[in-house]
């Protein structure tokens, strides 16, 4: 997020714009960019988010003419396919999102059972009522490479990186003034944005201000399966868990229900392996009858920067510390929409307001006033 933003206010301000990107971890270890499962999506409750997804994709698929830096390749690795939500239950939610995204022009088809079962032969279908697939602008990449390559462009036109934590931010009435880092600078600013993905509630505490973002721990399995499966799409199965091919493997995952216990900032160090016994692998064979003979061949964990009240992002001004933006709680879409959600803070600090898109929907007051904005197509 914060490579995204730097990037649009060079691309949009030029020389006119200073802008410095504090980050402590520039290999970007634990940042959630680099832990994400890298996949893109049309497929949201929200038509903001499909058209956050459309820019998204735009970037990701046409990378070297956005992200090229001197005619040297940029490889995200990035492999069109399709994400297949999957329907066992109630078909509403899918018909509704469905004729949201068939608005916006993307390219999406509900699929009845007896196609399903054509098109994915390895698929248990028996208790699916509706599926509904991806059949463009979806696919998935490499979220370090990505992360990068915004960093590397946004650098490469004038944006500079400062190798520091923020430790304090100094308010002046109605305005922030300056950020202390941790290693005895102070940087004046006349807007400090907080892209502090799933530590962003720490950054905004700096300020006085309550910022709902928790730090949730994902962790993503890497498994073989020794029957042969064609490139399967990214699915998404109502038990909870995902799915999807990753070149000759497979990286899946499971989404707690709003039943699970899911508390913040487990160490990252140590994946959750039992989930994969006791949940994860069940639900897989359930759903793809050979993955009973799936063997696990690594794990790793992130975090998600969960906006537990609508599982939405926060973009835009604090209402009443103006020079104080919010790029946070993306809620595990976050990847996807950088180039969008980076375009639009450009945008509101160099002209004023919502321009390519209008963020609006986004706004930090929905907090204070108890608005959620909801996202239903949550993974
Ligand atoms: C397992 C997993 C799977 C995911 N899958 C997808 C997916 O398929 N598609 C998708 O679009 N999204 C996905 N996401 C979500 C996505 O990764 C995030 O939404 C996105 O990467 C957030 O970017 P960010 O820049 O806000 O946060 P980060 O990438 O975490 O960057 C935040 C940075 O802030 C820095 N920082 C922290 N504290 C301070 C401080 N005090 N001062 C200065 N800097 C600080 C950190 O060092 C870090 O580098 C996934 C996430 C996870 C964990």
């Amino acid at each position: 997020m914060g490579s995204a933003v730097a990037l649009f206010l060079k691309r949009q301000g030029g020389a006119g714009v200073d802008v410095t990107v504090v980050e402590p971890d520039p290999g970007l270890a634990r940042a959630s960019s680099a832990l994400s499962a890298g996949s893109i999506r049309q497929q949201f409750s929200n038509a903001i988010n499909v058209r956050m997804s459309q820019f998204g994709h735009e970037v990701i698929a046409n990378a070297q003419a956005w992200l090229g830096v001197d005619d040297e390749p940029v490889d995200l690795g990035f492999v069109p396919s399709g994400y297949l939500f999957l329907a066992t239950g109630s078909t509403g939610v899918l018909e509704a999102n469905h004729a949201v995204q068939r608005d916006l022009g993307v390219p999406v088809r509900l699929l009845a059972r007896d196609e399903l079962a054509s098109r994915f032969p390895w698929l248990r279908v028996e208790d699916v009522q509706l599926a509904s697939l991806g059949e463009g602008g979806e696919g998935w990449f490499d979220g370090y490479a990505f992360a990068r390559a915004l960093a590397r462009k946004a650098r490469s036109i004038g944006a500079r990186w400062h190798r520091a934590r923020v430790t304090g931010l100094e308010r002046e009435g109605d305005r922030l003034r300056a950020a202390s880092l941790d290693d005895g600078t102070r940087l004046e600013a006349d807007a400090i944005v907080n892209a502090a993905g799933p530590w962003a509630r720490s950054v905004a505490a700096l300020a006085g201000v309550a910022l709902p973002v928790h730090a949730r721990r994902r962790t993503v399995f890497a498994f073989s399966c020794p029957t042969t499966l064609p490139l399967t799409p990214l699915v998404i199965d109502p038990s909870g868990c995902w799915f999807r091919s990753e070149g000759h493997q497979f990286i899946g995952a499971w989404t707690p229900g709003e039943h699970d216990d899911d508390p913040d900032d487990l160490p990252l160090d140590e994946p959750d392996i039992a989930l994969f016994e006791e949940r994860l692998w069940p639900a897989l064979a359930h759903r793809v009858p050979a993955f009973e003979a799936l063997r696990l061949t690594r794990a790793w964990a992130g975090y998600y920067e969960v906006h537990p009240l609508d599982h939405n992002a926060i973009i835009g001004p604090h209402p009443e510390l103006a020079n104080l933006l919010f790029v946070n709680g993306f809620s595990g879409h976050g990847l996807q929409h950088a180039p969008a959600a980076g375009r639009g803070i450009a945008e509101w600090l160099l002209e004023g307001g919502w321009r390519s898109l209008d963020l609006s929907p986004f706004a930090y007051a929905r907090l204070a006033e108890g608005h959620a904005f909801a996202e239903l197509a949550v993974i």
